[in-house]
């Protein structure tokens, strides 16, 4: 699913975010990419989820080089095949659940009656069934989330990257978060989990340790 190859990074101003990182995750795996601030864990989800390209190396998702891929071709790779989950949720405010998660599906290219159809399914994959016309103020953020991980996974990606997924909730809720992509792994989709958190990595089946840009 994944397949970075002395894949470096930097940044205007000379800062290397990564450097040399040679990794591969395999289809339906669950892992943790896990590392104290500034060690390059964001860098990685940028370059893994193909919201940026590397410096040097290669980046493989999905069996498609990013390099040999254009801007739109990459921006179609996105909307099948990976979804994010952000620690901030980024909901849009006035909208309910329903619409929220049925907007994920517009990029796709998925004709309206069925991103509604799809949304509930996937509101009602995260127990989220009996709040579809809830809007984000009126839910908790355990549920927020839930809604933000119901849009990651409407379009049925191959390859979800949730960065932080539990940093703002309380720990009842991100349990319930981290059960949620335990049963998509179970599922068979690739899960990645960006986290800092210890705890949470080593619950998971493999972590990668990042520190200076480099996996240890
Ligand atoms: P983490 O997610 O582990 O906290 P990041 O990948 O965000 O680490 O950052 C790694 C390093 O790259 C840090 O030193 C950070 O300051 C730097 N960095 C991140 N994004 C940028 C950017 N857009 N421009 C310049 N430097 C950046």
């Amino acid at each position: 699913m994944v397949e970075l190859d002395e894949v470096s990074k930097s940044y205007p101003g000379g800062v290397t975010a990564v450097r040399g990182v040679t990794l591969s995750i395999e289809y339906g795996e669950l892992v943790a990419i896990v590392g104290p601030s500034g060690s390059g864990k964001s860098t990685m989800l940028h370059l893994i989820g193909t919201l940026d390209r590397p410096s040097a190396g290669a980046v493989r998702i999905d069996g498609h080089d990013v390099a040999r891929l254009s801007d739109r071709q990459l921006s179609a790779l996105r909307a099948r095949r990976i979804g994010f989950v952000f620690q901030q949720f980024h909901l849009a405010p006035g909208l309910s659940a329903l619409d929220n998660v049925a907007d994920g599906l517009l990029y796709a290219g998925v004709p309206m009656r069925e991103r509604q159809r799809r949304a509930e399914t996937a509101l009602v994959r995260v127990g989220l069934g009996d709040r579809l016309d809830h809007r984000p103020h009126e839910l908790s953020g355990g549920e927020r989330q839930r809604v933000a991980v119901a849009r990651a996974v409407s379009g049925d990606p191959a390859l979800l990257l949730a960065d932080e997924p539990t940093g703002n909730l309380d720990s009842a809720s991100g349990e319930g978060v981290m059960e949620l992509l335990w049963e998509l792994h179970a599922a068979g989709t690739t899960v990645l989990v960006i986290t800092h958190d210890r705890d949470i990595a080593a619950s998971l089946p493999r972590q990668v340790a990042m520190r200076d840009g480099t996996v240890v």
